[in-house]
């Protein structure tokens, strides 16, 4: 089982949460925000656990029945407050529903606990409820707002809870991380790295986004002058749907190249093909900013409409010109 301690690299509040919830002596609403994959879910967990722990030490113990019933998402005092299927939003009548049953009684005659994994899709409305409820909260009951985007709630929401943000770890942090839960540390550094540190985001990485990434890269930075353009275009028109997964990993793969063009980490081992790296060595970085910029319009042609194929190809025509410009 996970532990407070194992989180201790992504905020600055963990000793904080693991004392205050061990002693029973947490706030009633918690605001946890920061990027996606920083351990946010994870963390509200242990604290839920160990609120309903009955273990006299060592909150939580992971193995009381409650603890067990956290861990298999069968705790009746443990809610998890989510818009219904197919739904977008969490509505106030959703919202106002859940809060009846809650306020009723508390079935194990202890903590009560609820958590909003993606708080931010509670509508004003219901955002303006939950307020009423944080004004004049329940007896023994524990709020978990948990979001990546923190701007989306009401200040007098975000006032009325303790904020407690969330970063990613160092690469190589996030990496060794990962080599702890298991992975090879080959693989751990490349997703490490294509998560950017996030691990709970390296840990959810497919291996099909992996493979994309060396394959696109390969044929991107194959490319040398203009007559080999249109073969790689041929390639990769027909990927309409991945179209902004294939940008996001050019652009990804571009700021990687920069960082070792300016001598700020080596592009070694970050799932990227040999290509990649032979570019890097011998464009300068100002070789680099042109191509990100590419990316960039790239990016914003496509959001115009404009075809993906013509988008594609202006970013491997600026990468010939800069060939032409830096002989490699
Ligand atoms: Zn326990």
């Amino acid at each position: 089982m996970l532990s407070f301690d194992d989180f201790s690299g992504q905020s600055t509040h963990i000793a904080q949460l693991k004392s205050d919830f061990s002693a029973h002596t947490f706030v009633h609403a918690y605001l946890f925000a920061g990027p996606k994959g920083t351990g946010k879910r994870s963390v509200a967990r242990l604290c839920a656990m160990a609120a309903v722990c009955r273990s006299e030490q060592g909150k939580p113990c992971g193995v009381c029945g409650p603890c067990r019933r956290v861990l298999a998402g069968t705790h009746p005092d443990v809610h998890v407050i989510e818009p219904e299927k197919g739904r977008q939003t969490l509505g106030v009548d959703a919202l106002r529903e859940v809060l009846e049953e809650v306020s009723v009684r508390a079935f194990e005659d202890g903590t009560k606990v609820l958590l909003f994994p993606e708080a931010e899709r509670m509508t004003a409305q219901a955002q303006n409820c939950l307020l009423k409820t944080l004004e004049e909260p329940p007896e023994d009951t524990v709020f978990f707002l948990i979001t990546d985007q923190p701007a989306a709630l009401l200040t007098t929401v975000v006032s009325r809870c303790r904020v407690v943000r969330f970063h990613p770890l160092q690469i190589e942090q996030a990496a060794a991380r990962l080599v702890a839960l298991g992975l090879q540390p080959q693989d751990a550094r490349r997703r490490a790295r294509m998560a950017e540190g996030c691990v709970g985001q390296a840990l959810a990485l497919d291996e099909q986004s992996l493979a994309l990434r060396e394959q696109l890269t390969r044929d991107v930075f194959s490319v040398r002058r203009a007559g080999d353009v249109l073969a790689v275009v041929n390639q990769y028109k027909d990927m309409k749907e991945q179209k902004t997964q294939v940008l996001d990993v050019l652009e990804c793969a571009v700021r990687d190249i920069m960082l070792q063009q300016a001598g700020r980490m080596p592009l070694e081992n970050a799932g990227y093909a040999p290509e990649a790296e032979a570019y890097a060595r011998a464009v300068p970085l100002r070789g680099g900013l042109k191509l990100s910029q590419a990316v960039t319009r790239a990016r914003k042609m496509v959001g115009s409409n404009v075809a993906f194929a013509s988008a594609f190809e202006s970013i491997l025509l600026t990468l010939t010109e800069e060939y032409a410009r830096w002989p490699w």
